[in-house]
C-alpha cells in the first residue's frame, strides 16, 4: 500500500493557494468485525488542500469498488462507491487535534492515512443488493428466487391471502 502522504512545503510558504493531487493506492481488506471491506479496485483520492496560515482545509472525493454479499440472496457482487470529504488538518499533537475535531500534521507532510481509514469505516457501504429487484432466497427451502420458482411460493401466497381475508374481516367489524 502506497502511503497517502503529500509534501506541502510549497503550500506552507504560500497561504491561500489551493493545490490538488490525484492519489491512487491498493487497499488491504479492512475487518470491521460485523463485515469486511474487500476492495476490488485501487482506492483513488482526488484531493484539494489550502493552507490558511494555521492549518489546511482538505476536501475532495475518494472512491473505489467493494466486493459485497447481497443481503437478500447472499451472492457476491461488486459495488462502486464514493465518499465526499471536507476535513481540517492542524499543526498539533494527536490529542489537541482530536479535541478540535481535526487531524494533526507534522513538519511539511500531510498524512491522509488516518483520515482515509476513518472515511472508509464510517462511509463505505456495508450492505447492498446484487440488483435493485433481487428476489432473494426462499425462506423455506433456500432456493434462489432470481433463478427458480420453488413450490413453497404457493403456500406463501395462501398465507398472504389468509392475512388479507383477516384484514377485511376486521375492517368490516370496525365499520359496523
Ligand atoms: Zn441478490
Ligand atoms: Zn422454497
Amino acid at each position: 500500500m502506497q502511503a497517502l502522504q503529500i509534501n506541502v512545503a510549497p503550500e506552507l510558504k504560500l497561504a491561500g493557494q489551493t493545490s490538488g493531487r490525484h492519489l491512487e493506492t491498493e487497499y488491504e481488506p479492512i475487518d470491521l468485525g460485523t463485515h469486511k471491506l474487500v476492495f476490488t479496485m485501487p482506492l483513488t483520492i482526488d484531493v484539494s488542500y489550502v493552507f490558511d496560515g494555521e492549518g489546511f482545509n482538505v476536501s475532495g472525493v475518494l472512491s473505489s469498488e467493494l466486493l459485497m454479499n447481497c443481503t437478500k440472496c447472499n451472492r457476491e457482487f461488486k459495488q462502486r462507491f464514493s465518499v465526499d470529504f471536507e476535513e481540517r488538518f492542524i499543526k498539533a499533537s494527536d490529542e489537541e487535534a482530536e479535541e478540535l475535531d481535526c487531524y494533526p500534521f507534522f513538519g511539511e507532510t500531510l498524512d491522509l492515512d488516518r483520515m482515509v481509514l476513518d472515511l472508509l469505516i464510517l462511509n463505505a457501504p456495508a450492505y447492498g443488493l446484487c440488483r435493485p429487484d433481487c428476489k432473494g432466497l426462499c425462506p423455506k427451502c433456500g432456493a434462489d428466487l432470481n433463478f427458480t420458482q420453488c413450490a413453497c411460493s404457493r403456500h406463501k401466497g395462501n398465507a398472504f391471502a389468509a392475512l388479507e381475508e383477516l384484514g377485511r374481516l376486521l375492517k368490516d367489524e370496525e365499520e359496523v
